[in-house]
């Protein structure tokens, strides 16, 4: 691998620099570098982040290729300028096993578009019965640090104990999927004003908040690391905000389609915006962007969660829950945090790639755009302004609920390791 400068963009959107890569490392940052030798990158006007890192994706491989693969999946987060991500476990057969994990994390090493870092389930196939073998995963080639039963909750709270004290000893995390399970029977969307118009089964607010609130205070009591997934109401913020002044080790993620998207888009009865859990009102969405400009949520996660289209395309009760997000969730922050004034590109940096790398142990991910540092970068053009186009997905699956919206800003490269997997928009 050769040099590339990378010349005159605005390192996490601060003042225009150079960048200078050689091999797998950023060289040098600064104005002016010489490009003697290297492949020039034109950026000027053009934010540099450090390679995004997405702690919450569907990537379907093993058992629904029909939906996802590895390598779609990859190649889908490499055009969202993404260079870490961690798949999620309820596949077929359900990663419970170092064998499964190991399986997951080696397809993504092979195709080389993006790292992928296994997370492997929390009890027996996400039964929510016996512990999985969260060690040997663990001890695995692809040493997993993140457990998750997503998709479902851990509901029993002695199973939810045990798992916290057996990951404190290797300072592993439990990703919750909180949703009390009895509150959600029959649920097609969130609960209140919009449900009871139409008439369809409600997934109330409390059902989120309760697991929640349980699920902090055991890990205070254990003195483990507890992570909120998709935090979706303005309670659940309350609770996470109370947890983390008391101290309580507890961190929370946001997916962008909470940021932008109400449960008024239910009325139009198109299964595409059906996603557990479910968009819920206006008043939730901003209390989830206030919450990730403050620092309560901690983290944008996509909750990338390909169908094919015979999934979705039926009647509302019928269809899958779940949304495509990897490719428009820079975006989507972009027109809900930056273009409203809430959040900085440096922060920006932080929510979607420190902070999920420090979260998830991801080594060499959720680095700083400084010399000596791991050349995982994206470029991305603030300026541009377009229409999302499904039909032009690297995904398998076309589930957005984006289409023909206008979103803000576009990736145009993405280096892992110094290496380009996205070049002027198009895979590499
Ligand atoms: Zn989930």
């Amino acid at each position: 691998m050769g040099k590339i400068l990378i010349r005159g963009a605005r390192v996490l959107g601060g003042e225009p620099q150079d960048v200078l890569v050689e091999g797998q490392t950023v060289a040098a940052v600064g104005a002016g570098l010489s490009a003697e030798g290297a492949e020039v990158v034109e950026a000027e006007g053009k934010v540099l982040l450090p390679g995004l890192v997405d702690l919450h994706t569907h990537l379907r491989e093993p058992g629904r290729e029909d939906s996802e693969t590895v390598l779609t999946g990859t190649r889908a987060a490499a055009g969202g300028g993404y260079t870490a991500v961690f798949a999620m476990a309820n596949t077929f057969p359900v990663a419970d096993t170092a064998g499964v994990v190991e399986q997951v994390y080696r397809l993504g090493q092979e195709h080389g578009y993006c790292d992928v870092q296994p997370i492997g389930a929390v009890t027996v196939g996400l039964e929510g019965r016996k512990l999985a073998e969260l060690g040997a995963m663990h001890e695995s080639a692809a040493g997993v640090t993140v457990f998750s039963d997503d998709g479902k909750c851990v509901d029993d709270a002695v199973i939810m104990r045990r798992a916290l004290e057996y990951v404190k000893a290797f300072g592993g995390v439990v990703a919750q999927h909180a949703q009390e399970p009895r509150l959600t029977e029959g649920a097609q969307m969130n609960e209140g004003v919009v449900s009871a118009e139409l008439g369809l089964g409600g997934w109330p607010a409390v059902a989120e908040e309760s697991v929640i609130a349980r699920d902090v205070l055991l890990a205070e009591h254990v003195g483990s690391r507890v992570h909120i997934c998709h935090l979706s109401t303005a309670g659940s913020v309350e609770i996470v905000r109370w947890a983390k002044s008391r101290g309580i080790d507890v961190t929370a993620e946001v997916t962008p389609h909470h940021l932008l998207l109400t449960d008024e888009l239910v009325r139009t009865y198109n299964p595409v915006y059906k996603v557990n859990p479910p968009l819920r009102t206006e008043r939730d969405v901003l209390a989830l962007r206030e919450a990730l400009a403050d620092g309560t949520i901690d983290i944008v996660a996509t909750d990338h969660a390909p169908h094919p289209h015979e999934d979705k395309d039926c009647e509302w009760a019928a269809a899958a829950m779940g949304m495509v997000g990897l490719e428009t969730a820079l975006s989507v922050v972009q027109e809900t945090m930056v273009d409203t004034g809430l959040l900085d590109w440096a922060t920006v940096a932080d929510r979607m790639s420190f902070a999920p790398a420090r979260i998830g142990r991801a080594t060499g991910h959720g680095r700083p755009v400084s010399a000596g540092e791991p050349a995982n970068l994206t470029l991305v053009d603030t300026a541009y302004r377009g229409s999302v186009d499904p039909a032009g997905f690297a995904s398998r699956s076309r589930n957005t609920p984006y289409e023909g919206r206008e979103l803000p800003g576009r990736v145009t490269h993405t280096w892992l390791r110094g290496k380009a997997t996205l070049v002027d928009g198009k895979l590499a």
